[in-house]
């Protein structure tokens, strides 16, 4: 039974691992040594509940927690409102605990405040407080431990530096990205010093700011993005925050040469998609979406093609910051928002199927579908959901004629649990390069608006590659579920804690 480091480190993605390799000495290294394994996000792939399940083994319809950032911080008070209570003592650090193995657990994701564990716990805050005389974008968040003297015997400071993940304007983006990296030289450095510091058999550290650092420069970095501008000064900075990473990495490695080494992320990261697809509008046509216009009261459509307007030149112009700064006045808030979703126009009274917003306002490949059972029009239930999926696997693009939807199924064909229902009723995913969105009385494919202000987003693959350890796993395929009973199995602690996920070694 060996020691084990885990590193988790948010959107780190296999593709940029390879394209940066000759910049990437030790994730090359990691690579060289590591079994190919490939690691599948959960759906919808996004943090909060992609770590829950990372630390739980449970999918998100077991624990519950599918919360999801976007730009309009729509969920963002309920986000600071989850109460870890929901899976604390159910990490495989608190099952590693509970076996007696010593764990040093940093800054884990959405677990806060930290909680007893046979060991250290040290918890770091979800909100963002501006730091005092800093830019905007420059935040910082409350730090704890358990036990509480921890922070005072190692000296720990109260708030740690974070960025905020809000568009900064397009002339600090260089200034983030440099503050980004010293978020992780700074946890880096506890990392090292608490590692070294603390008897341990698992360490697990977190690092959650490449994942702002992708979201705004992809474009400026992908020449196959279409908004890619050209040769520019922003065109190195993610590299140069993998470079950052890659030295941490190396590091905490050969600091510790005697445990077995898992670097992973909770979902790869990528080009958003830069087409959309109006699949209110398809539910429109199919009778099951109502808008608020008819004959004799044109105005809805013309509100949609004003809308287009008004977003065509707002994207022509990069002014999308602008329109997203101005949204976050509370009087605007809302018709910002609903600018990009398209809810104004629909008469949800009269409306039995709508496009989700469980995944956020933004438009990503995966979706679902809303049914109001209390809107059915005789229609069974389960009758609808069928036809809806029938219909929608069938949609075509008409712009060079090929599928547009990559699988549609029931919620319950995708997992099982206890919250399932917080899943909308049909849920599926585009073609590459294609997302949701709620525009009605528009084209099937149009523009997505919002590429411009994050033009990177989260991708299914992510990464995880072991290093040192005695066995060779048994498969090669992963979800994020099972990495909780591989983690639990190099220990050499007994599996039997329910979860979704299986070992790789077993
Ligand atoms: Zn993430």
């Amino acid at each position: 039974m060996s020691k084990v480091m885990v590193i988790g480190i948010d959107s780190l993605e296999p593709a940029l691992l390879r394209r940066f390799e000759p910049d990437l000495p030790n994730f090359t290294r990691l690579r060289q040594e590591s079994p190919q394994i490939e690691l599948q996000c959960i759906f919808p792939p996004d943090s909060i509940p992609a770590w829950v399940s990372i630390h739980t083994g449970l999918n998100p319809a077991q624990h519950g927690l599918i919360h999801v950032f976007d730009v309009f911080e729509t969920q963002w008070q309920d986000i600071l409102a989850i109460d870890p209570a929901a899976f604390q003592d159910r990490t495989f650090w608190d099952y590693a605990s509970q076996a007696g193995k010593r764990v040093l657990v940093l800054f884990p994701f959405v677990a806060f405040p930290p909680w007893e564990v046979n060991g250290l716990m040290v918890g770091r805050a979800m909100d963002d407080r501006r730091l005092a005389g800093g830019a905007a974008w420059q935040t910082e968040r409350e730090l704890r431990t358990c036990p509480p003297e921890a922070q005072e015997e190692y000296q720990l400071p109260p708030f740690l530096k974070e960025v905020s993940g809000k568009h900064p304007g397009y002339d600090n983006l260089a200034a983030r990205t440099r503050e980004a990296i010293e978020v992780i030289r700074e946890k880096a450095s506890l990392g090292l010093e608490l590692s070294a510091s603390n008897e341990w058999d698992l360490f697990f550290i977190f690092f959650g700011s490449l994942d702002v650092v992708q979201h705004s420069l992809w474009r400026y970095m992908d020449e196959k993005d279409p908004t890619y501008p050209g040769p520019n000064s922003l065109q190195d900075l993610i590299r140069d925050t993998y470079k950052v990473l890659d030295d941490m990495v190396g590091q905490l490695i050969d600091q510790h040469p005697d445990a077995t080494v898992i670097v992973m992320s909770d979902h790869g990261h990528g080009m958003r998609p830069t087409r959309t697809v109006n699949i209110n509008e398809l539910l429109r046509q199919m009778g099951l979406l109502r808008s608020k216009g008819h004959r004799w009261n044109p105005a809805p459509r013309v509100m949609e093609g004003l809308k287009r307007t008004v977003l065509d030149f707002v994207h022509e112009r990069e002014l999308d910051y602008w329109l997203l700064a101005l949204g976050k006045a509370p009087l605007v808030s809302s018709a910002s928002k609903g600018l990009y979703m398209s809810t104004a126009s629909i008469d949800m009274e009269r409306t039995t199927a709508y496009l989700s917003s469980f995944a956020g306002a933004k438009s990503y490949s995966h979706g679902g579908i809303e049914i109001r059972r209390d809107r059915l029009d005789g229609e069974e239930y389960e009758d609808l959901r069928e036809r809806l999926i029938e219909e929608l696997s069938q949609i075509r693009n008409p712009e060079k004629d090929a599928p547009l939807m990559s699988w549609i199924c029931k919620r319950e064909d995708l997992y099982s649990g206890p919250h399932i229902s917080q899943f909308p009723d049909v849920v599926f995913e585009l073609e590459n390069g294609y997302g949701v969105y709620w525009g009605i009385h528009t084209p099937l494919v149009g523009t997505a608006y919002e590429h411009n202000l994050a033009s990177g987003g989260h991708k299914k693959d992510a990464v995880l590659l072991l290093s040192g350890a005695d066995r060779k796993p048994l498969r090669n395929g992963m979800t994020l579920m099972d990495v909780a009973p591989t983690i639990l199995d190099l220990l050499g602690t007994k599996n039997g804690f329910g979860f979704d996920g299986s070992s790789i070694f077993a």
